[in-house]
């Protein structure tokens, strides 16, 4: 099963599809988290797209679809598709990548939420520096503080891309670009509405409701 969360940044994607991917054994493909690591490491790519991350922008479409194409394969048993696509062209790129496989979408689900409430998940979010588990300062504390849940770490870090300035250039370009790519799949009969705004472990329940369908 393929299917593609689709949300403006801080929608609860990335939680969601973490826990799809434990639970379920789905491969989480998110291209953020791709980019980031490609800064990380000063490839070409990441060279190129730091700067556009940091303002809000977009990368090109010529490079997050190629990111994506390089781990589709290794997503054979069900891929979750997180942050991608965010044009119509990415949507245009994925159907191709997907029709090479003799792959199809299942479900674009896309997580309904509320503009403001976002910046204060998106200001409040934080990771564990060495497992990458996500936490919130308000609505999602590590059990003991300052040590991770998942591994024990002791390290944390925030994104430069979470301060409110830029939420709001990420929400514009969602507005803007990403949000009119839903008619296309609506043609296709894939879009599955969830509410974003409830608890995380409702959200859960939710998806699985559809995903179990
Ligand atoms: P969030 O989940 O908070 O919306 P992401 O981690 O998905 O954020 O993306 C962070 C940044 O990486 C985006 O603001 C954008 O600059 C870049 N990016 C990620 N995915 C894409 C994509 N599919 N197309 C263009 N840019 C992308
Ligand atoms: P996205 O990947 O869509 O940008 P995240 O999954 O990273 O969003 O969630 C953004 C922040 O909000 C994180 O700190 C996360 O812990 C928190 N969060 C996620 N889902 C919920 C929810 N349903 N209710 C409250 N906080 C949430
Ligand atoms: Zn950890």
């Amino acid at each position: 099963m393929d299917i593609i969360l689709l949300g403006p940044p801080g929608a609860g994607k990335g939680t969601q599809a973490a826990r799809l991917q434990s639970s379920r054994g789905m491969v989480h493909l998110s291209t953020g988290d791709m980019l980031r690591e490609a800064v990380a490491k000063g490839t070409p790519v990441g060279l190129k797209a730091k700067a556009v991350m940091e303002a809000g922008e977009l990368v090109s479409d010529a490079i997050v679809s190629a990111l994506i194409g390089e781990r589709l394969d290794s997503a054979g048993g069900g891929a979750i598709f997180d942050g991608f696509p965010r044009t119509q062209h990415q949507a245009e790129a994925l159907e191709m990548l997907l029709a090479d496989r003799d792959r199809t979408l299942d479900h674009v689900i896309e997580l309904m939420v509320d503009e403001e409430a976002l910046v204060e998940r998106i200001v409040g979010r934080f990771s564990c520096a060495k497992c990458g588990a996500n936490y919130h300062d308000r609505f999602h504390k590590p059990k003991i503080e300052g040590i991770c849940d998942v591994c024990g770490a002791h390290e944390f870090k925030r994104r430069p891309d979470d301060n409110e300035a830029t939420v709001r250039t990420r929400m514009a370009e969602y507005r803007a670009k990403t949000a009119p790519i839903l008619p296309f799949y609506e043609d296709k009969g894939l879009v599955r509405r969830v509410d974003g705004m409830a608890g995380v472990d409702e959200v859960a329940a939710a998806i699985d409701a559809i995903l179990d369908k």
